[in-house]
């Protein structure tokens, strides 16, 4: 079997791209196809964290925005976090893979309460781990959670799995002329404030030097192809 290139990778997926087409809920056929890749991942040796996001449910501002006291709202949002990554235990343990939640917020029967060791113990017996809950505290996003705990288990690389396929030097959707970056320094990303992340998990990655690659899910091939070393999408690093 062929050799990856990154032994302990941290994927990131977000909340949208577990919805399919309705945008809300989760589609458990493309749930399906995605955790069999993360499985076959961990048969080539790969260990595998997952933070999955909440916005196909719940999203504190975008939901919650004047209507809800802001850190209650962004609770609901941990809360759907949690509910997907238990929809993704269930599926990949459906498959023979796996695998264990670990929740920022103590929440007994559900998921283990989320611990350095704990993860890295799991990660060497091949388990997946899915970080549930973000970082466990309102105003932070999915994305900073992942960045959080790709340090703390010293992950070789963030795999952020969008609905984009890389980094462009405008939006797509509204510039024709805008250049997709085959890699990009996380100094670039911040002058010219290029949509990867928001800032709080963008310096987080600059400060921990954890290179982030960002690629499309929508073929779930992708996150193999990644693992093995192939340059698909955009590479952000120092
Ligand atoms: N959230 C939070 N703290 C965290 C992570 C998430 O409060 O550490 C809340 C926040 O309200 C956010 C929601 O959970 O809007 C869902 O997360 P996110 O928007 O990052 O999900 P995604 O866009 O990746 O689906």
């Amino acid at each position: 079997m062929e050799k990856p290139t990154y032994q302990r990778v941290l994927l990131k997926i977000s909340g949208e791209a577990l919805a399919g087409a309705p945008g809300r809920g989760i589609d458990f056929a493309f749930a399906r196809q995605v955790c069999q890749v993360v499985q076959d991942c961990v048969r080539h040796g790969v260990q595998v964290g997952l933070v999955v996001g909440g916005g196909n449910f719940w999203r504190g501002v975008k939901d919650g925005g004047g209507r809800m006291e802001r850190a209650r709202a962004d609770q609901m949002g941990m809360l759907a976090t949690v509910i997907n990554s238990l929809a993704l235990q269930d599926v990949l343990e459906q498959l023979g893979q796996p695998a264990r939640v670990l929740t920022s917020i103590p929440m007994g029967p559900v998921g283990e309460i989320h611990s350095q060791p704990a993860a890295d113990r799991y990660l060497r017996e091949g388990k997946v781990v899915l970080f549930a809950g973000g970082t466990g505290n309102p105003y932070f996003s999915t994305d900073t959670a992942a960045v959080l705990r790709a340090a703390e288990i010293q992950a070789d690389m963030i795999l952020l799995a969008k609905n984009i396929d890389g980094v462009y030097s405008a939006d797509p959707k509204k510039d024709p002329g805008a250049v997709k970056y085959d890699a990009i320094s996380y100094d670039q990303v911040l002058a010219d404030h290029l949509q990867v992340m928001d800032l709080t998990a963008t310096s987080l990655a600059l400060e921990n030097h954890i290179p982030v690659m960002i690629f499309a899910l929508a073929d779930p091939q992708n996150i193999l192809r990644a693992v093995m070393g192939e340059r698909i999408g955009t590479i952000v690093e120092e």
